[in-house]
């Protein structure tokens, strides 16, 4: 299936040393070594230009290729739409973005509309211009903070980043965009000084509502929280903590927006992580999974509520959403995503999310009794985490430079795995595992 003779190896990789400008890459090594090209995929292994196969622990290095490489089906289904009506603007509307929608939306009761756009940030950048418009409309220009969290990440334009807890991807991009305040996390092995650890999910919950009541409720209009801190070091909150969050938001009108962009698609062994926790939110947005990367496409959704707020009939008050994506009107994506849908329920990855997730955290437990280096194992589904200390009683965390050498070690052993990003001012010494929802035991203890 796969032929390094199929191309010029030596020309693609020199070409791309010299012309490409790699995503938060160093180039400087470069030089020595050549960038690394990827040219095939198949299940969950992908080869590179120099023909080395690899497992790919972190589905597509950036938590996104839910499904796993070489999907036919997938392919089959975006030439066909690609051939009939590749595009028109989503000012109109077309087959596979209303047949998704209403697939998708099956998945989320108490949600009912969908805004297409191209990523994650740009599905985020919607949700914050959907509240300040709301704060406009309905509450004369007040209520346009948004609250985020620490060690969140939301994106990386220049908003997106503006409501980012992870700092130091924010750092030499200032100045931010005003209005987005950040709150503390939800992280039991770093718990705040002082914390009440008996109910922690709580008393982290309530920290949020200092915040609020410092700036004053009246002046924020969203919260906005990934459902587990992914590139933030895997962080799942504390039981209590989604309950009390979602009674905040209520008392204080503040609408809840939860960022699937990582965990959405059945990563975490349910459709959307927030399903995990009984909450109900108001915004939801996600990116990655939708279409598994075999197109781009990333979605806005909302209940049935704060759409019914942009239905004005005065035209004049332009009370609409005027907003567009120019490729939100893709066909590619919402034909990519149905299928993606299917293959997901079909194959029942949900539930092997779940308990290949199970499995692949079990046995890095057990590996802790032999390395002292394990602080802790944690996650969700296909979702994992795993943070790595000098000492087991202090916590100190080890070098940004050991979490660096042990993922240049699994590459080098054909296992590419992820960490959390280069140190500035936060932890950095957490690796991350987000394998395809396709994963076996036998791929699981290759990653062990
Ligand atoms: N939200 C979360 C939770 C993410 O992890 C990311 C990207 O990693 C984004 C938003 C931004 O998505 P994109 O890179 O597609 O703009």
């Amino acid at each position: 299936t796969y032929n390094v003779n199929d191309f010029d190896s030596v020309d693609v990789v020199n070409s791309d040393r010299d012309h490409v400008w790699h995503h938060l890459a160093h180039h400087k090594p470069f030089e020595k070594t050549g960038p690394m090209v990827i040219v095939k995929g198949e299940g969950m292994r992908v080869w590179d230009a120099k023909g080395n196969e690899y497992l790919d622990a972190v589905s597509g290095a950036v938590w996104t290729v839910n499904v796993g490489y070489g999907r036919t089906e997938i392919a089959d289904a975006v030439r066909d739409q690609l051939v009939t009506m590749n595009y028109f603007a989503q000012t109109a509307g077309n087959i596979p973005a209303a047949q998704f929608s209403k697939k998708l939306i099956e998945k989320m009761p108490g949600m009912n509309r969908v805004y297409f756009s191209n990523s994650g940030s740009e599905a985020n950048e919607k949700a914050f211009k959907i509240v300040r418009q709301i704060a406009h409309k309905k509450y004369n220009g007040k209520k346009t903070k948004i609250l985020y969290r620490e060690r969140d990440y939301h994106g990386t334009t220049i908003a997106t980043l503006s409501a980012s807890g992870q700092h130091e991807r924010r750092h030499q991009y200032g100045p931010f965009v005003p209005d987005f305040v950040e709150v503390p996390h939800c992280c039991e092995y770093r718990a705040q000084e002082g914390a009440d650890m008996s109910q922690y999910g709580v008393w982290a919950a309530n920290q949020i509502e200092k915040v609020i009541l410092q700036e004053g409720p009246e002046t924020i209009g969203a919260l906005c929280l990934e459902p587990i801190t992914a590139g933030g070091g895997v962080i799942e909150a504390s039981t209590g903590y989604w309950p009390r969050v979602a009674e905040i938001c209520k008392q204080y009108d503040i609408l809840l927006h939860i960022d699937e962009v990582v965990c959405g698609l059945g990563r975490t062994g349910t459709w959307f992580g927030y399903q995990h926790y009984g909450v109900q939110p108001d915004i939801v947005t996600m990116a990655k999974g939708v279409a598994s990367g075999y197109a781009a496409i990333s979605c806005t959704v909302t209940t049935e509520a704060v759409f019914e707020m942009f239905k004005e009939e005065d035209d004049a008050k332009m009370g609409y959403f005027r907003d567009i994506s120019t490729f939100g009107g893709c066909t590619a994506g919402p034909a990519a995503a149905l299928v993606n849908m299917e293959i997901i329920e079909n194959e029942n990855l949900l539930e092997n999310a779940a308990v290949q997730g199970e499995y692949l955290r079990e046995s890095l437990k057990g590996l802790m009794s032999k390395h002292e280096i394990i602080g802790d194992v944690r996650g969700k589904g296909l979702l994992v985490g795993i943070e790595l200390v000098k000492d087991r009683t202090t916590k100190e965390p080890v070098a940004e430079s050991v979490v660096i050498a042990i993922a240049g070690h699994c590459m080098e052993n054909g296992v590419i795995i992820g960490r959390t990003n280069r140190s500035f001012k936060e932890l950095n010494n957490t690796i991350c595992l987000a394998p395809a929802l396709i994963s076996t035991q036998q791929d699981m203890d290759r990653v062990v």
